[in-house]
């Protein structure tokens, strides 16, 4: 199957969990949660989800009820599925028959689930997101402080978690971080004895005044780095490489490509890669990527098609590369802020992108784990 696959992802999942691993360890906050939403950052959360709950997570993050629902049956008894954009209308039973945690956004969210509470007659657990300066998701101080007096609320939604988002957790330097962190804690204690959660990947590996009880990563398990100009001892976890469909050469002044907006200023070889934006290979590398084969990098000569790339493999020897072979589009060669960052983008929507065209190859977690062992 692989052999005539366009292209191939290969997904490491034994370097997912090691950077788990490493975050719940390297922490004060007493657990680290994963947030897998949008199906696990584009890598597959049927495969993400049940490698991290061997590694001993037990609290996941989506985005969506219909992501939690479809995650739920991978979770062992006791482990817990939040939503962060919270309870839409009308979801109030599906949520609470599923046992999904909503994280509750707005009073009027906290009312409709409280109220679904009562009718049920037994308490419905949530968790309680604080907009502290953000202005995307959660309740005002004061919104929060109406709810942290109501008796009946605490009664019926004993809330789990207390949550709070940074605006701009991917540069420690930037004032806002202090500043929404003494929003948070103002929020927070309203809410006394309450977990606090307020840490994505980047603040998750900074300073751990922002760590809270409760880490949030997500960027960080997928092999990315969170903060700009920061190495952090994170594994890459994806892999990406491209087949070579036919390779040319053209004379001077061959254009190439829609638009032909790429001319051959000499005589030049090319190969076509099966691999276009149809894939999730963003258009917006046309004649600025690159692949990388055998010490070369290869640049992206012309668009950027649906189904195909074209680049320069004039800096090669004659007949080295040929169709059928792979070469490297993500990977260590390519890595994959560097391609985000041609591409005028962010190592998130790289991944949340990645097609489902691939083949996708999934490596095991290498080391037996010592429950698995025992079971
Ligand atoms: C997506 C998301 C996260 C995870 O952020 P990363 O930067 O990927 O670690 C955490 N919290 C909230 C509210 C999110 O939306």
């Amino acid at each position: 199957m692989a052999e005539d696959a366009g292209a191939i992802l290969t997904i490491d999942l034994d370097a997912l969990v090691a950077n788990w691993r490493y975050l719940a360890t390297h922490t004060t906050a007493r657990q680290a949660a994963a947030v897998v939403k949008a199906d696990a950052y584009g890598l597959g959360a049927a495969q993400v989800v049940p490698a991290l709950v061997v590694a001993g997570c037990r609290l996941f993050f989506v985005a969506h009820l219909a992501e939690a629902l479809a995650i739920r049956p991978l979770l062992p008894d006791g482990a817990q599925v939040a939503v962060l954009n919270g309870l839409m209308p009308s979801a109030e039973p599906a949520c609470a028959a599923a046992n999904v945690l909503p994280v509750l956004n707005s009073p009027d969210q906290a009312r409709r689930w409280q109220a679904h509470a009562q009718a049920l007659g037994r308490p419905l657990p949530a968790m309680l997101q604080l907009d502290i300066g953000m202005a995307r998701l959660g309740l005002s101080l004061d919104q929060a402080g109406a709810m942290a007096a109501d008796s009946a609320f605490a009664q019926m939604v004993p809330l789990q978690a207390v949550l709070g988002h940074l605006a701009c957790a991917d540069d420690p330097a930037d004032p806002a971080n202090a500043a929404q962190l003494a929003a948070f804690r103002a929020g927070a204690v309203l809410f006394p004895g309450v977990p606090r959660s307020l840490a994505n990947s980047a603040a998750s590996l900074n300073d751990a005044r922002f760590h809270g009880d409760i880490l949030r990563p997500g960027l960080a398990l997928y092999g990315a780095q969170p903060v700009t100009d920061a190495r952090h001892p994170i594994r890459p976890v994806i892999s990406l490489q491209a087949r070579v469909i036919q390779t040319r050469d053209v004379i001077d002044g061959t254009g190439a490509g829609y638009g032909l907006t790429w001319r051959a200023d000499g005589p030049r070889r090319l190969a076509t890669l099966a691999v276009g934006y149809a894939d999730g290979w963003p258009r917006s590398l046309s004649e600025r990527g690159a692949a990388w084969w055998n010490g070369h990098d290869l640049p992206i000569a012309g668009r950027v098609s649906m189904d195909s790339t074209i680049i320069d493999i004039t800096a090669l020897p004659l007949e080295a590369l040929r169709a059928g072979d792979l070469v490297e589009l993500i990977g260590p060669h390519r890595p994959i802020e560097q391609v985000a960052a041609q591409a005028g983008t962010i190592a998130y929507e790289i991944l949340t992108g990645l097609g489902h065209r691939y083949t996708r190859r999934y490596l095991p977690l290498a080391v037996p784990n010592p429950q698995e062992i025992a079971a």
